[in-house]
């Protein structure tokens, strides 16, 4: 049975899907106004564990996610510059051009990264009609006031408004939402938020703009959500991620809009991972520790080193990237790599089904209790390690584990040797027999010539294809 931490009841469920075969989620997709980061990118590291577990154990997955290219703020308390219209002007592009480089980078990222595409995607920009439908639900529902600059979601209005959100967060809110007051006077409570921005004070020149029945203008960030997830997944849908840096605004405000314009909810697991650091330091382009997968490559690192690294530690737990972690989790894949392309050239060992059957259960018992990746992981380098199992059943188990890992096995992975390197082998075993060490030496070193490497153990030579 599947157990999931879910942020709304804060505690460890099980997880039962609404259809019997069929999940359905929703990721929270980028803003694209500049390259991600490598802590953006382990969000969409853990979603994809998630997705990958869940097909693992049997379901369809339907994954949506949005594309943000309008409407999200340097500040996700609607105060500052909309990112994608900053991030044009400074590139010398218009707002679009920015978000589509942006977004094929970002997709470009995701396939380095052998991270699953979503089944469905959708732009802001290109859901502003279904985005206007749900504003005007909650205008008619009586959830909305207007003041100069916006059209508002009222919190005040909504009974359990915060549920997402543990009591010292919604303090903390409180707190930094008071300070914005100060720019919107009609502004009624702190935590309301914007659903349709005006084209007024900084938002004058604002380039992307629709007419709506309120005025030309641009819609706020969290309601492209509720309009995305709803006309892609319907509404409830099963799973909600993201970032933990959304619980406090963007998702607690996403709930806000669809339950009280639907009164259903809006979905039944919230699922958050939790930040990675740089050096036990929180990263910022100021500190310049904000690396990209082309940072990684030019040090060296590949992206599927750094999918190791995000495996070997809980999505729930904090990730310190340090240069000497990347570099053991390089390590451990090229460790990892070196045993598939390794054939034994001596009788193998008789099948342990049970043995082999004893394993798989502890890895899917690993990820079934909340994506538990450094427990699967050690499962699977416990399993390299066991003399019982024949190599070829272990690698074929490795294979099947990485339908959950990711980590682009299927292509390092030797079953036999080419009959010329197992002849060459079979004779160097004669020649070694009939101690005729000199001819024997002289053969090794052809085979490895030919990139093959050999190993005398106690039971016959291992022989490793060295790439
Ligand atoms: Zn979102």
């Amino acid at each position: 049975m599947l157990r999931l931490f879910n942020t709304l009841t804060r505690k460890k469920e099980i997880f039962k899907p609404l259809a019997k075969k069929v999940v359905k989620i929703y990721t929270c997709g980028p803003t694209v106004y500049n390259r991600a980061h490598i802590g953006n990118l382990r969000t969409y590291l853990w979603e994809d564990i998630l997705k990958r577990t869940l097909e693992y154990l049997g379901y369809k997955v339907e994954h949506a996610m949005n594309i943000t290219d309008v409407g999200h703020l340097t500040s996700d308390e609607d105060t500052g510059e909309d990112k994608i219209e900053l991030g044009a002007k400074k590139e010398g592009l218009s707002p679009l051009t920015l978000a589509r480089k942006y977004e094929k980078k970002f997709f470009q990222d995701l396939k380095r990264l052998n991270i699953k595409k979503p089944d469905k995607i959708a732009r802001a920009t290109q859901t502003v009609k279904e985005q206007i439908a749900l504003i005007k639900i909650l205008e008619k529902k009586g959830f909305t006031y207007r003041s100069r600059y916006a059209i508002y979601f009222d919190t005040s209005k909504l009974k359990d408004y915060g549920k997402l959100n543990p009591q010292k967060d919604k303090k903390e809110l409180l707190v930094g939402a008071r300070e914005e007051v100060v720019i919107d006077k009609e502004k009624k409570n702190p935590q309301d938020f914007v659903l349709w921005f005006f084209l007024e004070g900084r938002y004058k020149n604002h380039i992307l703009r629709w007419p709506s029945p309120w005025g030309e203008g641009f819609p706020g960030w969290h309601i492209e959500c509720s309009a995305i997830s709803r006309k892609l997944l319907g509404q409830p849908f099963d799973i909600h991620c993201g970032g933990q840096e959304h619980i406090p605004i963007h998702h607690t405000n996403e709930i806000a809009q669809s339950e009280a314009a639907f009164e259903k909810p809006l979905a039944l697991f919230w699922i958050h991972g939790e930040f990675l650091m740089v050096e036990g330091e929180k990263m910022s382009k100021s500190k310049g520790n904000f690396y990209t997968l082309d940072d990684l490559k030019k040090n060296g690192f590949g992206p599927l080193d750094f999918r190791y690294l995000t495996l070997s530690t809980h999505y729930q737990s904090p990730l310190n990237f340090t240069w000497e972690g990347i570099k053991s989790a390089q390590n451990a894949l090229s460790n990892l790599k070196k045993f598939l392309k390794t054939v034994e050239f001596y009788p193998s060992l008789s099948k342990k089904k049970n043995k082999l059957n004893q394993y798989k259960k502890m890895f899917i018992k690993a990820l079934e209790n909340n994506l538990n990746t450094p427990q699967a992981l050690a499962v699977l380098w416990q399993l390299i390690k066991d003399e019982e199992i024949n190599l070829t059943e272990k690698k074929k188990l490795i294979l099947d584990f990485d339908k959950v890992l990711g980590l682009g096995l299927e292509k390092e992975v030797i079953f036999s040797l080419p009959s010329k390197i197992k002849k060459m082998v079979g004779q160097r075993e004669q020649l070694r027999k009939n101690k005729q060490f000199i001819q024997a030496d002289t053969l090794r070193k052809n085979i490895e010539a030919l990139g093959y490497k050999i190993e005398d153990t106690p039971k016959g030579p291992l022989i490793s294809y060295q790439k």
